[in-house]
């Protein structure tokens, strides 16, 4: 479901321009209001509506989420650590659904540039930029040798069902 911005809402403070990983948000040079000016390739990431702090970007659900006549409404709420999705129907019903988000303070993330230039020894790593230690995985990630794998339980037994049925 592709954003749109109420442009009534906007106040042109370019969160959303800074954070759309797809570049789609854009500042109208005119109206000095953000646009989302390709919304088929939008991520559907929702960065811009949890960056907005006018809560002026929206959504336009597709018909099988929420059939015609209906409207989504987003509302982000990071006192509470909640963005919610609210659907009115025609008939009048309301469903809302709440999730939870992450409250990393704004400007808090550092960008690739602050890191340390990693080692050409890391292009031998299984481990990605950063591993373990952003994923708070204290002494390692976890690893599984072949052996391990083939003795698991559920494996031995669609094993023997395999041959029980050649
Ligand atoms: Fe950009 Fe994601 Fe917002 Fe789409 S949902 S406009 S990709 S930030
Ligand atoms: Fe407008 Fe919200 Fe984007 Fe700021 S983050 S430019 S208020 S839509």
């Amino acid at each position: 479901m592709p954003t749109f911005v109420y442009m009534t809402a906007c106040d042109g403070c370019g969160h959303c321009v800074d954070i759309c990983p797809s570049d789609i948000m854009h500042i109208d040079p005119t109206t000095r209001r953000a646009v989302n000016i390709e919304p088929n390739f939008c991520w559907e990431c929702y960065s811009c509506v949890k960056a907005c702090p006018q809560n002026a970007i929206d959504d336009r659900g597709y018909s099988d989420f929420a059939p015609m006549g209906h409207k989504v409404r987003v509302l982000r709420e990071p006192e509470k650590g909640t963005i919610s999705w609210r659907l009115k129907f025609r008939d009048g019903r309301e469903k809302n659904f709440v999730s939870p988000i992450r409250t990393t303070e704004w400007g808090s993330i550092k960008c690739a540039s602050e890191y340390e230039q990693p080692s050409t020894a890391s292009f031998d790593s299984a481990e990605l930029a950063h591993e373990p230690d952003y994923l708070k995985a204290d002494g390692g990630l976890r690893t599984i040798s072949k052996q391990q794998f083939k003795k698991h339980p559920i494996a031995k037994e669609k094993t023997s069902n395999l041959k029980a049925a050649e």
